[in-house]
């Protein structure tokens, strides 16, 4: 029986050509030759006033975060239906984190409960694009400047992924790309940071080289460099620039890959769903995906943990995801458990993710669907 996994990273070809270019140059550090290319690339592609490589998306949101100002005791908006990352960023900096419930249809942050969660304290709020597919981000940005709150958004599933007709992470104070192993772009460990603000720009750069004004200095704008401001590490080898480089050359290539795995599971799935057995994704008119996931809900927590069994069983290798923060260990710790978030409890008992990866063929998207049916069945 054939193993079918979760994910499996893409290779373009091009990859060993450039890191080999990155070590002829002799430039292995950040912001070499690669890096530089990376971001001008994403910088055109996405309309995005300035794009900074990170080591990670959770480097890049910490970023944001440090840039924003925010204080310990400030409060952030945001889902509980994320990754670990999105609350840290501010957790680490004293920041309280104040969990959202989310819409039922795109499991993104319901945009009419943040208004009622806003109080004195509340400093910022931060939106993830859950599956490549965009928040409404309109409301959003209306309630922001209404009460003068930073908005980072965490975009890490949602590049080359529009909102109307603005890409995500471009229109928030800042965005944060991911560029991990399970991304549709990926340079094993990566991320962005984009600057929808110019006046940040400079602040960006130093916070990222250690304090410093050392990307000053590389322009050569100025003859020395030197500690200005706080800072860390947070720009990546120009090895996994020029890894990455490879990967978002051809961008439409992947997308067009992962459109069509979308679509032929959407096909073979919607009688199930049509019967009321399973609910698939939701993709609002205003939104282009990146078809960065292909997720199904179960009716209830044992039926999916049967369906998952099963799948396992069969070789295929399905997964749920989050498990809600607010009730994780840290969440409790920090007194979120309290929290009354409904859709967030049921979405994550009932959600499963299937294997989803540019190499996968049809015949074996054919071969999942068809155990997803046979499973129903005996039931
Ligand atoms: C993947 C992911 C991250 C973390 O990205 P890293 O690049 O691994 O740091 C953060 N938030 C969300 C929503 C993600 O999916």
């Amino acid at each position: 029986m054939s193993l079918i996994p979760f994910n499996k990273p893409y290779v373009t070809g091009r990859e060993l050509e450039y890191i080999n270019q990155a070590l002829i140059n002799s430039h292995t550090s950040g912001d070499g030759e690669f890096s530089k290319k990376c971001q001008a690339l994403m910088q055109d592609a996405f309309s995005a006033q300035k794009v900074l490589l990170t080591t990670s998306c959770t480097a890049a949101l910490e970023m944001g975060v440090l840039l924003s100002n925010l204080k310990p005791g400030d409060e952030v908006i945001l889902p509980s239906f994320t990754f670990v990352s999105t609350a840290n960023a501010f957790v680490l900096h004293g920041i309280t984190p104040r969990f959202v419930d989310i819409r039922p249809d795109t499991k993104n942050l319901n945009e009419n409960l943040i208004e009622e969660a806003v109080c004195e304290r509340t400093k910022a709020i931060m939106p993830v694009h859950y599956a490549g597919v965009g928040c409404e981000m309109d409301a959003i940005m209306q309630i922001a400047q209404k009460y003068e709150l930073a908005v980072i958004e965490d975009a890490a599933q949602g590049v080359d992924a529009k909102y109307k007709n603005t890409f995500l992470g471009t229109i928030g104070t800042f965005g944060a790309y991911s560029f991990h192993e399970t991304k549709n772009y990926s340079s094993g460990e990566g991320g962005a940071l984009v600057i929808n603000d110019e006046d940040m720009v400079e602040r960006a750069e130093i916070l990222r080289e250690k304090g410093t004004n050392r990307t000053k200095f590389s322009r050569g704008e100025i003859d020395k460099y030197t500690w200005v401001d706080i800072g860390s590490s947070y720009l990546p080898s120009d090895i996994l620039a020029a890894l990455l480089y490879a990967q978002l050359e051809s961008m439409d290539k992947i997308s067009s890959m992962r459109k069509r795995i979308y679509r032929r599971y959407l096909e073979q799935l919607e009688p199930l769903a049509n019967e009321g057995l399973i609910e698939l994704p939701v993709l609002p008119e205003e939104c282009r995906t990146n078809y960065h996931m292909f997720y199904i809900l179960a009716g209830n927590l044992s039926v999916r943990t049967a369906l998952l069994a099963h799948l396992r069983a069969k070789g295929i290798h399905a997964v749920f995801h989050y498990v809600p923060l607010h009730n994780s260990p840290m969440g409790k710790k920090l007194a979120c458990d309290g929290n009354h978030l409904p859709v967030t409890d049921q979405v994550s008992e009932r959600l499963l993710r299937l294997p989803f990866y540019c190499e996968l063929s049809e015949q074996e998207i054919d071969t999942i669907c068809n155990e997803i049916r046979a499973f129903y069945k005996i039931r």
